[in-house]
């Protein structure tokens, strides 16, 4: 009893080493932390350390990839596409520490998806249109944009561009109709898809906020990017944690490269569409109906076109590492 208390008693202190940030004069826990200088030489990539406005950079380097990372700042940046961490960097002496479950749950999998299990083939695809029926979604009553609307002719365009390049499609709703959230997600599991994409578009009581924002659940343990106090058990969508990070890269990627969206980032949250997917999957949220300028541009069929054709991109991007992992393992 009593070497069992001890236990308990270590792995408490454990637990608190693991969730707190590291005090100012002390190295940062390796089990919690790990040196970015570390990081680097161990996936073979330069380093390069910068100072601007008193913050510590470091940019990592390769033939094929950049990541950026900045004391105190919870984005970072992989080939100029922005992620968020679950906690900032933190600089000790001259290194700069980054959570350990942080690189290996959103940096890793992108610099090294070799090393992770496969992703299933990329056949079936499910987009969910977000909203419907009695659920409106974002309004811009102004410009006359109900966010339900929108999202169905998206996914109605996303769909025929999918289908061209030879995807099997499926969508949660193809009319003005109420689903219940969880329906959604059981739907995916149903027609056995292979990666869930629940298409919104954002809003925000300020106004000047714009840009394009991809949503993934956060892995076990770890907080969401905005301050929510959802319990952080482990849910069935996190055996997916690796590759919803590679799915989100490319959909961000593109939205920003391909669309041409201001970058909002990579983001976590616990969404219910998320928490049970039975197969890699994001929330994509294209744009603010909330901002004047980018709302105009959501009402055009043109731009909404051409958002299909960002994250058809972005799905053809994923299913070709999908199978280059495959042919490698
Ligand atoms: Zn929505």
């Amino acid at each position: 009893m009593k070497s069992a208390l001890r236990l308990i008693f270590a792995a408490c202190l454990v637990f608190l080493a693991a969730s707190s940030l590291p005090a100012a004069n002390k190295t940062p826990s390796e089990n919690a932390y790990v040196s970015v200088t570390n990081i680097a030489s161990s996936v073979g990539m330069s380093v390069k350390k910068s100072e601007a406005d008193g913050h510590v950079r470091y940019t990592l380097s390769s033939k094929w990839s950049t990541v950026e990372l900045e004391e105190g700042s919870p984005v970072c940046r992989v080939n100029d596409v922005q992620l968020h961490l679950s906690a900032a960097p933190v600089s000790r002496g001259t290194l700069l520490y980054m959570m350990r479950s942080d690189y290996k749950k959103t940096i890793e999998p992108l610099l090294l998806p070799q090393k992770f299990a496969p992703a299933p083939d990329l056949k079936t695809i499910v987009i969910d249109p977000g909203h419907g029926g009695r659920d409106d979604g974002a309004q811009n009553k102004a410009a006359g944009i109900k966010e339900k609307v929108m999202t169905l002719d998206l996914a109605t365009r996303l769909k025929t561009q999918l289908e061209e390049r030879g995807y099997r499609v499926l969508v949660t709703r193809t009319k003005d109709e109420f689903i219940e959230l969880p329906d959604r997600p059981a739907y995916a599991a149903k027609v056995k898809a292979d990666l869930f994409i629940s298409l919104h578009f954002n809003a925000s009581t300020d106004t000047s906020v714009f840009g394009a924002e991809t949503y993934i659940l956060p892995p076990a343990g770890r907080p969401a990017s905005s301050n929510s106090t959802y319990d952080q058990s482990p849910v069935a969508g996190n055996r997916f944690d690796e590759w919803n990070v590679i799915a989100a890269y490319y959909v961000q990627r593109e939205l920003v490269n391909t669309l041409g969206a201001a970058d909002r980032g990579v983001r976590r949250a616990r969404f219910a569409v998320l928490r049970p997917l039975s197969c890699p999957g994001m929330l994509v949220e294209s744009g603010y109906v909330s901002n004047r300028t980018e709302c105009a541009k959501i009402a055009q069929s043109a731009y909404r076109d051409k958002i299909a054709t960002a994250i058809a991109n972005a799905v053809d991007a994923y299913s070709r590492t999908v199978r280059r992992v495959q042919s490698a393992q």
